[in-house]
């Protein structure tokens, strides 16, 4: 982990992934930070993003601007609640079309109770929170996550002590896959005593994806949006979208652990810089990103770290029981060895050609061998 804070004027991305987890930390200037999705160190049991900013010297609970889910999947939420719960000063984002799937599943399922997950759980703890804090005189009823929805801006910075603005934008969910949620839960509603199940959005076709502006940077937080062929939905929805904000990122974090079915060839073009510093978290379960995935992005970029070794995670298939306690067994081990991965990236929010530092801690590295 970093020794010691950025300065007011340096912008910070650190990404953090233990395998199956994903956490991305974001420095905005001036000691303010936003913390997007959140993952668990399982040595300490704490939510990696406290644990990092606090090793650091940073005072979560004035410090954190923002949190946002980018959808409801347990390798980007384990531990959210809790990192609300620290973060006295912050705005709670998620995707606007998650109360949509929510309700629409629900309906689904009928009279019989939903099963208990963590996203169901660490939702439920999130509600609480924001009602507790509400303003004096705000209906509870009114309480609830901000809803993102593309060009929708969820963060502005614009302290006049601040010499420079940061901004965060929303790029997802589309107003397409908005509208189509919406029209799932009508017919979720109208089968609901047939039992027909409606076609459904994945958690990863509405997820959110952020456009950080800071200084004279920019940078894109992919979650784990998905490409779809149709120009309304995925990361197409985005390269079309002419109202989004203008520019191109100099880092990235890439979408849906470098999977085949995220990779979107237009992205790169239109929404980043040449040569972009890129960022993947593997998932062990899906054993993502296969080494395809890494031959594509370094064609793309030199400049691929990845904050761990989906290697680890690689094991023959077996019965599926073998297989799990295979997977749980190398996680603790490998947790018990070593720390969470983590790629660390700084730059000056003034200065256009200063090159980023870029930190590799705890098993992060960087995936293309020739620079
Ligand atoms: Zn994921």
């Amino acid at each position: 982990m970093s020794e010691s804070a950025p300065l007011s004027e340096e912008l910070e991305i650190s990404v953090f992934g233990p395998g199956i987890g994903e956490c991305v930390v974001a420095h905005l200037g001036f000691g303010d930070w936003i913390v997007v999705d959140s993952c668990i160190d399982r040595r300490s049991g704490r939510p990696v993003a406290l644990q990092y900013l606090e090793s650091i010297g940073v005072d979560v609970r004035q410090a954190i601007k923002l949190i946002v889910a980018t959808h409801w999947h347990d390798d980007h939420i384990l531990g959210l609640s809790h990192v609300l719960q620290a973060s006295e000063q912050a705005r709670f984002v998620n995707s606007a079309v998650y109360r949509l799937q929510q309700l629409a599943r629900l309906v689904e399922l009928g009279k019989s109770t939903a099963p208990l997950t963590s996203a169901t759980n660490e939702y439920d703890n999130i509600l609480e929170i924001l009602a507790d804090r509400r303003a004096v005189g705000a209906r509870r009823k009114a309480v609830g996550p901000i809803p993102a929805l593309a060009n929708k801006v969820v963060l502005a910075l614009r302290g006049p002590d601040r010499q420079f603005h940061a901004t965060v934008h929303a790029m997802s969910p589309a107003d397409g896959v908005f509208n189509l949620a919406q029209t799932e839960l009508e017919h979720a509603l109208s089968f609901a005593e047939t039992r027909r199940r409606p076609v459904r959005l994945t958690p990863n076709q509405s997820s959110v994806v952020l456009w950080l502006e800071a200084g004279v940077h920019n940078v894109l937080l992919g979650a784990d949006l998905e490409f779809v062929r149709r120009p309304s939905e995925g990361w197409r929805a985005i390269v079309n979208n002419t109202e989004r904000p203008i520019g191109q990122a100099m880092c990235f974090k890439v979408p849906h652990h470098g999977s085949a079915n995220a990779d979107c060839p237009e992205c790169w073009d239109s929404l980043l810089k040449p040569s972009p510093i890129t960022v993947i978290t593997p998932y062990g379960p899906s054993k993502l990103p296969r080494s395809s995935d890494l031959d594509r992005l370094c064609r793309r970029t030199a400049n691929v770290y990845l904050t761990g070794d989906p290697r680890l995670y690689n094991l023959p298939r077996r019965d599926s029981t073998v297989e799990r306690t295979l997977k749980e067994v190398v996680i603790s081990r490998k947790a018990a060895t070593g720390k969470m991965g983590q790629v660390c990236v700084r730059w000056r929010a003034l200065d256009l050609d200063g090159a980023p530092v870029i930190a590799l801690k705890n098993g992060a590295w960087h995936a293309c061998a020739a620079a």
